[in-house]
């Protein structure tokens, strides 16, 4: 069984949004093994949807539609499912009674207009939605020559549609034996060296054929090692990833930073809350996101958290001269590391911090020469140091800057745990 999913809006394909349904719907699938081979993505048009549903129907097995099913005029998937499948629309009073109930718990007269989300192509099954007010149709489609083509129509509502995927459409696509094999994947995420030089370590973890495959990517100088096999059960998908997991780990040893949707200041504050240590911050070259990032990543679990957060906070400074006028023991120091040490020391102090991170301004010592800042690192005991070249992409210089500040900082954690 192979699938297509199709988004429907104006509203994605003028790229006023982007269509996220699909990608959501791809992962789910895959994890129930069933690979999908085409996302389609269609205005609100009565002719292009009836278009794209024929099509789609020939050539998958399962079509998941997301979109077009609200009450108001350019909602035209059940229309365009009932021409394509060429039967009439037919009201289903069950239907008109869920949502006329859901209108009065609300306190609100049912508008005239919601009639229409009760309307389903005959013969088609109604999809329950315990979240909003439309309904999906789940409708087979014969095909000359093969098995029917079972077609699912969710609202594009992402929260409506991921509820109605796992409580309704899964268990049916489960009962059906779905693909047979569980498609599982994991990521690892690294920083520290260039994606080619990260291949290179890796070895033969990374060969095409390899099971796990192994896949890298790099964003905003963070790479990310993506693991995908694919077995009968759960629990042998996720002995054959723990195995490979365990590989990379004894390749790239401190270059693995963590897992799944980490970022290195999820690394770095747990970090800090094991080693019972604090931090304070002062940036120049990378307009606050070093503050920005320890922010969130310490409030992202509970807001009353961050009253006990191990990060204290930071200073962002614009320009040299407001670095003077704030902080005046590192004026005199050029843009050198002496400067970088000296902006570390200070927030260290200021705040009464374990410990002090600083990143100078970019600049260039000449016109021939590459834009450079400084990072320091100081505690107590210790004093690091990184000079970083910003030559290359200007578009990631900031978060490389920011990543190699943290990267330092975990680096010592690491040591002093
Ligand atoms: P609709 O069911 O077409 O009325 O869509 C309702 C809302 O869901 C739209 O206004 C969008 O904000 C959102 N939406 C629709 N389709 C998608 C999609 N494919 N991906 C993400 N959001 C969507
Ligand atoms: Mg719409």
């Amino acid at each position: 069984m192979h699938a297509e999913t199709i988004a429907i809006g104006t509203e994605l394909t003028t790229g006023a949004k982007l269509d996220t349904n699909s990608q959501w719907l791809s992962l789910e699938l895959a994890a129930l093994g069933i690979p999908v081979r085409y996302h389609t993505t269609v205005a609100d048009d009565l002719a292009a949807n009836i278009d794209v549903f024929r099509i789609a129907a020939e050539r998958a097995d399962l079509v998941i539609i997301t979109g077009g099913l609200g009450p108001t005029l350019d909602d035209l998937t059940r229309e365009a499912l009932a021409e394509m499948a060429g039967v009439p629309l037919v009201l289903d009073a069950d239907s008109l009674a869920t949502i006329q109930a859901m209108f009065a718990r609300r306190g609100r007269e049912m508008p005239a207009r919601n009639q229409i989300q009760a309307m389903f192509p005959q013969g088609a099954e109604v999809v329950p939605n315990a979240r909003g007010t439309a309904p999906g149709i789940a409708l087979s489609v014969p095909r000359a020559g093969q098995s029917p083509a079972w077609l699912v129509a969710l609202p594009g509502v992402p929260s409506e549609m991921k509820a109605m995927f796992a409580d309704w459409v899964r268990p049916r696509l489960m009962d059906l034996g779905a693909g047979g094999e569980v498609i599982q994947g994991k990521r690892i995420q690294c920083f520290g060296l260039g994606e080619s030089a990260f291949e290179e370590l890796l070895g033969e973890i990374t060969a095409r054929g390899r099971d796990p495959e192994v896949g890298i990517t790099v964003h905003q100088a963070t790479i990310t090692l993506r693991i995908v096999t694919s077995a009968p059960s759960d629990a042998a998908c996720r002995q054959k990833i723990a195995e490979t997991e365990k590989l990379i780990h004894e390749r790239l040893g401190h270059y693995v930073f963590g897992q799944e949707d980490d970022e290195l200041q999820h690394a770095v504050s747990r970090l800090l809350i094991e080693t019972g240590s604090t931090l304070a911050t002062v940036e120049a070259g990378t307009g606050g996101l070093l503050s920005s990032w320890l922010t969130s990543a310490s409030i992202e679990d509970s807001w009353e958290s961050a009253a006990s957060s191990p990060y204290l906070g930071g200073l962002v400074l614009p320009s040299g001269t407001i670095r003077e006028r704030l902080l005046p023991n590192t004026s005199g120091l050029g843009h050198s590391p002496d400067l970088a040490r000296k902006m570390a020391e200070e927030a260290r102090h200021q705040l009464g911090a374990t410990w002090g991170l600083a990143i100078t301004e970019i600049a260039s010592l000449a016109s021939d020469e590459p834009p450079l800042a400084h990072v320091a690192l100081a505690s107590e005991t210790t004093s690091r140091l990184v000079t970083l070249n910003l030559l290359g992409d200007p578009t990631i210089g900031k978060a490389r800057l920011a990543k190699t500040a943290l990267n330092l900082l975990r680096l010592a954690l690491l040591n002093a745990g």
